[in-house]
């Protein structure tokens, strides 16, 4: 699938109010035609996790039909390695990332059976990139942390009832020590707080049934800030606004049941801005080029929002 943007580019206006929802199907069909473009090889990195935001926004639209199943498996399968971990595109080395896309590609199509026909290797590879002295995850064989990493450890171990593999406890207990004194959570002990690692964090902590160690308002304070002036999102203080903050800031304040503190209207008033009404898709911001990674979360933004019809509800977590 492209990750290349464009062709459009997000031309909502500011009295925007419909979802183009038939654009946006034929915008993610038509990802997989633009083979003879260069960006299309440029973005083989990322091949893999495209395939699960073009398929993941087809389903919240409706249409989960839409890209053929057996090209699908058989792609997928094609990324996975000797290690059992799956690369971004066949012969790139595994990286958990990618290997969480597989899964939830698999379990979205109901086709987590082709894995098993392979063993459990998928699954021992998400286990075996915990650090057991303090419960963080490793991206891949090479060491580098992230608690991205560690949310798509349990993420990916959660969907297929397994996660006996890791030392839970240890995870939380290393989620928590990412908490910052505004509330929110930084990519490791002591960095900066940002929205993306704000959800990684959260979400981890659900999966492992601990919200309940979360400070709540202080982090809900810390959220709702992210809202400015037109409506959307920035990730952190200061930064531009962007429409996949929606997904990212939108489902932490819904885990923490404080969604009702932002202004859920004038959110997705900006968010259908940054659709192409004419060719579908999705931009960071208006008047920007689309790609299939906006239109995946300026879509469940939307979805978690609830102000716009015609959407599959989306679960949070
Ligand atoms: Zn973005």
């Amino acid at each position: 699938m492209s990750l290349a943007q464009g062709p459009g580019r997000a031309g909502g206006t500011s009295s925007e109010q419909e979802l183009h929802t038939s654009k946006h199907v034929a915008y993610i069909k038509n990802l997989d035609t633009r083979k003879d473009e260069l960006q299309y090889w440029l973005t083989e990195h990322l091949r893999l996790n495209g395939v699960y935001w073009g398929l993941t926004a087809l389903h919240l639209l409706g249409h989960p039909d839409a890209l053929p199943r057996e090209e699908t498996i058989d792609f997928v399968l094609s990324c996975q390695n000797d290690n059992g971990g799956f690369g971004a595109a066949p012969g790139h080395d595994a990286h958990m990332l990618y290997t969480v896309s597989a899964v939830q590609i698999l379990v979205t199509i109901d086709a987590v059976d082709e894995l098993d026909k392979q063993g459990r290797g998928a699954n021992k590879k998400s286990a075996s990139l915990q650090n057991r002295d303090d419960g963080s995850f490793m991206g891949d064989q090479w060491g580098e942390t992230d608690t991205r990493f560690l949310y798509g450890a349990l993420n990916a171990l959660s969907l297929l009832g397994l996660l006996d593999l890791v030392d839970v406890p240890k995870t939380v207990t290393y989620v928590q020590s990412c908490e910052n004194f505004d509330g929110a959570y930084g990519i490791s002990p002591g960095t900066e707080s940002h929205a993306g690692q704000v959800f990684t964090c959260i979400g981890a902590l659900s999966i492992a049934g601990r919200l309940d160690l979360v400070n709540k308002d202080r982090l809900g304070a810390w959220l709702s800030e992210r809202q400015v002036d037109n409506g959307g999102f920035n990730g952190r203080p200061e930064k531009l606004v962007d429409a996949c903050y929606t997904w990212w800031v939108g489902s932490s304040l819904a885990m923490i049941d404080r969604l009702h503190w932002i202004d859920r209207k004038k959110l997705s008033a900006f968010v259908l801005q940054c659709q192409d009404p004419e060719n579908g898709g999705f931009a960071d911001r208006p008047g920007n080029m689309v790609d299939v990674y906006h239109t995946l979360f300026g879509l469940a933004g939307l979805s978690l929002l609830g102000v716009v019809d015609g959407l599959q509800e989306v679960d949070p977590i």
